[in-house]
């Protein structure tokens, strides 16, 4: 793995596919036995979501699920706009449903706690919130995921999902800002 470059940032290997897939195997067997008597309805946060939703949720193929869809957006260039926008929602009907939310990353927390939050008001049975990356020293939020990939520094990260100005989604590891 080499650095990559965008926008005339540079950003070096962080965590590689290899370590990606096997701790989203390790999160599928977690929630596979915390579900075993359910049916969990994922909830994929597009976009940045949906290369960790894909893989985690054929993770867990023994056990009967489903997948929806929302998209929502909070963020321009490296840092949060702090204003959190739905632009699809949810048609599906959550009532009694065990929800698993499932994120890229969770930063200060506000876009999952709205979301958390707006989930809630139609009465599912539970929400859980599964996201690959969890900053905790970026939280402002009452907010607890579930399931977290990786704890990682207050960092801006790439790949995998995660983007600079809706590049670098589709680099296959993760990348950090080098910043020296
Ligand atoms: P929060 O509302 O501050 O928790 O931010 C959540 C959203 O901001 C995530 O779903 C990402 O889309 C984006 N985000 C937060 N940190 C990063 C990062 O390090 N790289 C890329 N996007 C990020
Ligand atoms: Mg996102």
């Amino acid at each position: 793995m080499k650095e990559v470059t965008y926008e005339g940032l540079t950003f070096r290997p962080y965590i590689s596919k290899e370590q990606i897939q096997a701790r989203v195997a390790e999160l599928g067997e977690e929630i596979k036995r915390d579900c075993a008597d359910k049916v969990p309805l994922f909830v994929c946060v597009l976009n940045g979501a949906f290369p960790f939703a894909s893989d985690l949720f054929r993770a867990v193929e023994d056990i009967d699920a489903e997948i929806a869809f929302i998209r929502l957006k909070s963020y321009e260039g490296t840092s949060s706009t702090g204003t959190v926008k739905e632009v699809l929602g949810l048609n599906d009907d959550i009532e009694g449903r065990t929800l698993i939310v499932v994120e890229d990353i969770v930063d200060t927390g506000n876009t999952i706690y709205r979301l958390v939050n707006d989930l809630k008001k139609k009465n599912p049975a539970d929400v859980k919130i599964a996201t690959l990356l969890f900053k905790p020293e970026a939280l402002q939020c009452d907010v607890k995921p579930d399931y977290v990939g990786f704890s990682i520094p207050k960092k801006f990260i790439i790949g995998y999902g995660l983007d600079l100005n809706e590049k670098a989604r589709n680099l296959n590891d993760i990348y950090i800002l080098k910043e020296d």
